[in-house]
């Protein structure tokens, strides 16, 4: 008895298909990177499929600062391994940091491409605001398409997930130093309809009154954002 109980609970764990396992942590790891860090310390089981590339892809960046108070060469190592693994939010932290202190702004935008190609709103979000910005009809219509879409999906609206208080967050916490902000804010509404003038929306439940034209709406998103900018 004793034999057969011991028997089931090696085979459980051993019996596990890799993939199986390998989905397990990846779901823990998508909750919680300090959760990940004790499972891999369980066995080298664990530890070994832990340091597959689809973990590094799918690891919160909940617990680790955005800008780190102290350079943590630990911490430096994993979060690029997050990145070269194309972690959505790995790769969205770098590249608005980057991009905004002006450093290394070509792989910045790479970064936020790649992680607005694979679904996240906020990278989008952040690529259409500098899009808008770096200006040229094609950019600036290529801006403009990203927001609009964000906000007819409502992405822009949802309390939850809210692109605009992400980005916003993020620029008061570095020294903003890519001299593209600090030229004249851009317009997009070309019309002379009348524009909308209060304040800014400022969270979700501002935004309940749209702007029926696209172009205002986006002027309205790169108002929020230049709002942010600390010179403004
Ligand atoms: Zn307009």
């Amino acid at each position: 008895m004793a034999n057969e109980q011991k028997g089931r609970s090696t085979t459980c764990i051993l019996s596990l298909p890799t993939e199986v396992l390998s989905e397990v942590l990846a779901r823990v790891a998508s909750c919680s990177s300090t959760d990940l860090f004790r499972a891999k310390l369980c066995c080298k089981l664990f530890y070994e499929v832990s340091e597959a590339d689809n973990i590094y892809h799918r690891v919160s960046m909940d617990k680790f600062e955005i800008v780190p108070w102290s350079k943590n060469d630990q911490v430096s190592r994993f979060l690029k391994k997050c990145r070269e693994s194309k972690n959505p939010e790995a790769l969205y932290r770098k590249g608005v940091v980057d991009y905004f202190t002006d450093k290394h702004e070509d792989s910045a935008l790479e970064c936020l491409e790649e992680a607005a190609i694979s679904g996240h709103a906020d990278a989008a979000y952040a690529l259409g605001i500098i899009y808008i910005f770096l200006g040229g009809d094609e950019l600036k219509r290529k801006g403009m398409r990203l927001l609009s879409g964000l906000k007819k999906s409502r992405i822009l609206y949802a309390k939850q997930f809210h692109p605009r208080h992400n980005l916003r967050a993020l620029l008061r916490m570095i020294w903003v130093k890519n001299p593209l902000f600090l030229k004249p804010t851009p317009i997009c509404c070309a019309m002379t309809h009348e524009r909308k003038t209060s304040s800014w929306p400022m969270d979700a439940d501002d935004v309940e009154e749209e702007s029926t034209c696209e172009a205002c709406a986006c002027d309205e998103e790169i108002g929020a954002i230049c709002a942010a900018l600390p010179y403004r």
